[in-house]
């Protein structure tokens, strides 16, 4: 079976780690049909669009996306592509995994945390006007419904997976109604799982708590900025943002892109770690049901953090964001072969 995916490359160094996991995907033998399109300002400059017609209607179509990161400018210009590919097909859910790879020494081993992010609204929405010049006001719109929905999908991944604990994560001590709400939503949703352990947690409050002791916690549910920002803080426990993958699942569709974003420091120069946006790609797989090559991938992945001569320098190595796509492939032919020679009669 060929599955057909959307591939949007991104910029800054969206398009090398998405060339180096396509070419390790296409090596596990599964069969991918890329409808690959540009957006935001590349894609202006072509189709005076940011997310041009044909690459909504692809969506539309393969209701699968594999994305790299796409720039928001700083302080003005246009909207984040990324928040309104969110919105527009309803990707709802954002599903951040932390856990530590083997072989990767960090301050924290052992970390298996899932950061599940509203990701429609907030202070996302992007609301924002000014009053008089001088003051300007911005919206947080929260729902009962993204909450619940978001809340449901929490709770339901715990119930499937067999996790303990979700913490819903707020500020509701000073946004007494928009955090009021999104608490009171995974509070009544919580009821309906009483073999999962709920609890609440002051935002701030989180973060030290992340930072003194991550394995008290195992689910955090929470709404859009804490969501952002956490994610990055969890990343940090378990080695950067070049090794966490992440996935925005909504009713219809589903789009897997890593944490990071499009990094300008580093991008052009084949330095990029490509592990994030692989094992988004794993869980993409896993989504469409390919399990095998997600496994095959896996261990290459061990494999080759194992051997360490062919890592990037996010993480203590030399190579070059090919050269590790290239070693994953290498450790994918080994195990094939290992494969086929314990076969051998
Ligand atoms: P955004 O707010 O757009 O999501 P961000 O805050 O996640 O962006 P990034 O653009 O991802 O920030 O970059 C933060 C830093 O992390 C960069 O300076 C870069 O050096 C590092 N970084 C991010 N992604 C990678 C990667 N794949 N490989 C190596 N380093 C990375």
């Amino acid at each position: 079976m060929t599955h057909k995916v959307t591939l949007i490359p991104g910029d800054g160094i969206g398009p090398e780690v998405i060339q180096a996991t396509v070419r390790i995907l296409e090596a596990t033998g599964v069969k991918f049909e890329w409808e690959s399109f540009a957006a935001g300002a590349e894609a202006f400059e072509k189709y005076k669009e940011y997310i041009p017609k044909e690459l909504n209607d692809s969506i539309e179509r393969t209701r699968v996306g594999l994305k790299g990161p796409v720039t928001t400018p700083i302080g003005g210009g246009f909207s984040s592509i990324n928040v309104e590919l969110r919105k527009r097909f309803e990707l709802f859910a954002n599903f951040r995994p932390i856990r530590n790879l083997p072989h990767i020494p960090t301050r924290y081993p052992g970390v298996d945390l899932i950061v599940v992010r509203e990701n429609t609204e907030g202070l996302y929405s992007g609301i924002e006007h000014e009053v008089v010049p001088g003051v300007v006001e911005s919206l947080k719109i929260i729902t009962e419904k993204a909450s619940t929905r978001v809340s449901r999908f929490a709770f339901e991944y715990a119930r499937k997976n067999k996790r303990k604990k979700i913490h819903s994560i707020h500020k509701a001590n000073i946004m007494k109604l928009s955090d009021g709400l999104f608490l009171r939503c995974s509070r009544t949703v919580s009821k309906e799982y009483p073999e999962i352990t709920y609890g609440e947690h002051i935002v701030d409050n989180t973060c030290m708590q992340l930072v003194m002791n991550p394995y008290q916690y195992d689910i955090l549910l929470m709404e859009n900025l804490y969501g952002d920002i956490l994610s990055d803080l969890c990343a940090g426990l378990v080695g950067g943002l070049g090794l966490v993958p992440g996935a925005n699942f909504g009713h219809e569709c589903a789009i897997f892109e890593a944490v990071h974003g499009s990094a300008p420091d580093i991008a052009g120069k084949n330095i990029a770690n490509p592990t994030a946006v692989l094992r988004s790609a794993l869980l993409m797989l896993r989504h469409l049901g390919e399990t095998d090559a997600a496994l095959k991938i896996r261990s290459a992945i061990d494999e080759v953090y194992r051997d360490r001569s062919k890592l990037t320098r996010d993480v203590g190595g030399t190579a070059g964001t090919s050269e590790f796509a290239d070693a994953i492939i290498q450790a994918m032919e080994t195990q094939s072969t290992a494969v086929a020679a314990s076969d051998q009669p």
